[in-house]
C-alpha cells in the first residue's frame, strides 16, 4: 500500500484548480533521494525506484487526482493576474506522523496556467531548492522540503540550453497568499470565504473556528510570517523572490528561486540580479512581509472590516521585533533580557557592516570573547572596545561560561549554504557526479556540529565566487 492519497483541495469547487495528467520523463534518473524525510513520512519501505516510478509516472496509484492551483499575486509590486502552477502539481497527501504532509511535482509538464513557459524545471534550480530546503531545516526555519529529485536526458531552454529535472517536494500546504487574491481579484468573494473557510477546518492549530475565525485565521497568518522572518534575518537568509503568490499561509520558506544566505554583512545585499530595485534586499524583507500580509488583507476585505484588518497588521511588527530580538539575545548568549540589549546588538551590526564581516563566522566565532579580549572577527579598535561592554553585560548572566559556549554554538551555525558551494555541487551534477552534492548535505545537515573532514566549508567563499550572479530563469 502506497499512504499517498489525494489531497483535500480536489473536494473544492472546479475553479479553484484543474486535474492533472503529468510528463514524465523518458530516461529518468535518480539523483537524489531524501532517506531522512522518506522515513519521516513513513515512506521507508518503498524502494527507490518504486517511488521513482510513481512520480514519474510509470506506476500509476489509482484514485490519486494530482491536481494545478490557480492563484494569482503580487509580482514585484504589481498584481499579475494569473500565475497559478505553471510547472508544478500537487500530488497527493500523506498522513504522517508530523500531520497531513501535501506532496508536491515540480517541472512535470504543462498545465492551463503554464503560459509561454515549457512545463519544466531544470537540474540547477531543483538541485538549488533541495539542498536549501534541508539547510533552513537543519536551522529550525520552517520551510518545503525535498524528498526527491529526478533528472533526466531532455534539454530545455533557459539563458542556455539545460538538463531538465523534476523535484518532489513536501510542505504542510501549498497555499499561498495568491490563491486568495485570485478570487478576491476575479469578483469572487464566495469562493475567498470557501477557501478561508477551508484553511480552518484543514490546518488545526494553525487555525481555529472561533467566533471571529476570519480575523483569527488573518491574525495567525500574519505572525506566522513576521515569526518565519524573523528567522530569515537572523540567520543572514535572503530569499530573493518575494512575491505574494510565493508566501504560505502557514508561514514557510518555499518556493526557492535566486535565495541566498548573506555572507559579508551587507543590509542592502540583493540575491536576487533580476531585482534591480533591490524590491526584496535583505533589509527590506521584514517590511515586505508586512506590505505581502496587508495584500491578503486586502484580498479578505469581503470577510474582513478595514478597521480589524488594521488592528491585526499593526501586530506584525511586534510579533516580528519580539522574535527577533530573542533570537539575537540567543546568539549573543543571552539567557535574560536587559534594556542594553537591544543597543548592544545594534552595536555589533554595526561593526560587522563597516568592517565587511562574514554575517555566519562572526557569531559563530563570538563566543571567542566570553574570554579573550578580540575574536578570529573582532579585532579592531571598536570591536574591542564593544566586547568590553559585550563581557560587561555578560556578568548579569548567571550561566558558566562552558554552558553558554554550548548554547551559543547550538543556534550559531559554523556551516552555511554559500552559493559558491551549491554551485560546485551543480556543475558536478550537470556531469553526472551526485557524490559532491551528498558531501554537501552531510555539512548542511548538521550546521552547528565541528565537522573536522569539512572544515573548509566553514571557510568565507573565494574569490572567484564573490561575484556569481544567480539566475532568476529556474
Ligand atoms: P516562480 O518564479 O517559480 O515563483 O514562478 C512564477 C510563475 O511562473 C508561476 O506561475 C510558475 O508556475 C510559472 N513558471 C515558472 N517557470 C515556468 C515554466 N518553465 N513553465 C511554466 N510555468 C512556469
Ligand atoms: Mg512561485
Amino acid at each position: 500500500m502506497i499512504p499517498i492519497k489525494p489531497h483535500a483541495y480536489a473536494e473544492l469547487p472546479q475553479d479553484f484548480y484543474n486535474l492533472q495528467n503529468w510528463q514524465g520523463f523518458d530516461n529518468p534518473l535518480l539523483v537524489i533521494e531524501n532517506a531522512e524525510l522518506k522515513k519521516d513520512l513513513g515512506l521507508e519501505n518503498i524502494d527507490k525506484q518504486k517511488l521513482l516510478n510513481i512520480f514519474n509516472g510509470s506506476l500509476s496509484i489509482e484514485s490519486l487526482k494530482p491536481l494545478s492551483m490557480a492563484y494569482s499575486g503580487h509580482q514585484f509590486g504589481q498584481y499579475v493576474e494569473q500565475l497559478g502552477d505553471g510547472r508544478g502539481l500537487l500530488f497527493g497527501q500523506i498522513d504522517s506522523s508530523a500531520g497531513l504532509i501535501d506532496i508536491h511535482l515540480k517541472g512535470a509538464g504543462k498545465t492551463p496556467y503554464s503560459r509561454f513557459g515549457d512545463g519544466r524545471a531544470v537540474l540547477r534550480s531543483v538541485i538549488r531548492e533541495y539542498l536549501c530546503g534541508e539547510a533552513m531545516h537543519a536551522l529550525s526555519i520552517p520551510t518545503s522540503r525535498a524528498l526527491m529529485i529526478i533528472g533526466s536526458d531532455e534539454m530545455v531552454i533557459r539563458e542556455k540550453s539545460e538538463t531538465a529535472a523534476m523535484l518532489a517536494r513536501t510542505a504542510k500546504t501549498h497555499i499561498r497568499f495568491g490563491n486568495f487574491e485570485y478570487f478576491h481579484y476575479n469578483n469572487k468573494p464566495e469562493y475567498v470565504k470557501v477557501l478561508a473557510d477551508f484553511c480552518i477546518d484543514n490546518y488545526p492549530p494553525y487555525f481555529s473556528k472561533s467566533k471571529n475565525k476570519y480575523e483569527e485565521f488573518f491574525r495567525s497568518v500574519v505572525e506566522q510570517t513576521a515569526c518565519m522572518i524573523a528567522l530569515w534575518q537572523a540567520n543572514g537568509f535572503s530569499h530573493g523572490v518575494m512575491n505574494t503568490d510565493n508566501m504560505s499561509i502557514l508561514g514557510e520558506t518555499f518556493d526557492y528561486g535566486p535565495y541566498g544566505f548573506m555572507e559579508d554583512y551587507i543590509p542592502s545585499y540583493v540575491c536576487n540580479h533580476s531585482d534591480h530595485q533591490g524590491r526584496y534586499a535583505f533589509k527590506n524583507q521584514p517590511y515586505i512581509g508586512l506590505w505581502n500580509c496587508s495584500a491578503l488583507g486586502h484580498a479578505l476585505s469581503s470577510l474582513i472590516s478595514e478597521e480589524n484588518q488594521d488592528e491585526i497588521l499593526k501586530t506584525y511588527e511586534l510579533f516580528f521585533q519580539n522574535k527577533l530580538a530573542e533570537l539575537y539575545r540567543k546568539k549573543l548568549g543571552f539567557i535574560t533580557s536587559h534594556n542594553e540589549d537591544a543597543q548592544l546588538i545594534q552595536g555589533l551590526l554595526d561593526i560587522m557592516e563597516s568592517e565587511r564581516l562574514d554575517y555566519t563566522n562572526t557569531f559563530r566565532n563570538l563566543s571567542q570573547a566570553l574570554t579573550e579580549t578580540k575574536t578570529n572577527e573582532l579585532n579592531s579598535d571598536v570591536a574591542v572596545s564593544w566586547i568590553k561592554s559585550y563581557q560587561e553585560r555578560h556578568n548579569k548572566e548567571s550561566k558558566s561560561i562552558a554552558k553558554k559556549i554550548s548554547l551559543m554554538n547550538a543556534i550559531n551555525p559554523k556551516y552555511i549554504l554559500r552559493n559558491y558551494m551549491a554551485q560546485e555541487v551543480i556543475e558536478a551534477a550537470e556531469n553526472s557526479d551526485f557524490s559532491a552534492a551528498e558531501a554537501l548535505i552531510e555539512v548542511i545537515t548538521c550546521p552547528y556540529d565541528e565537522l573536522e573532514q569539512y572544515e573548509h566549508f566553514a571557510n568565507r567563499s573565494p574569490e572567484w565566487a564573490k561575484n556569481l550572479e544567480i539566475s532568476c530563469s529556474s
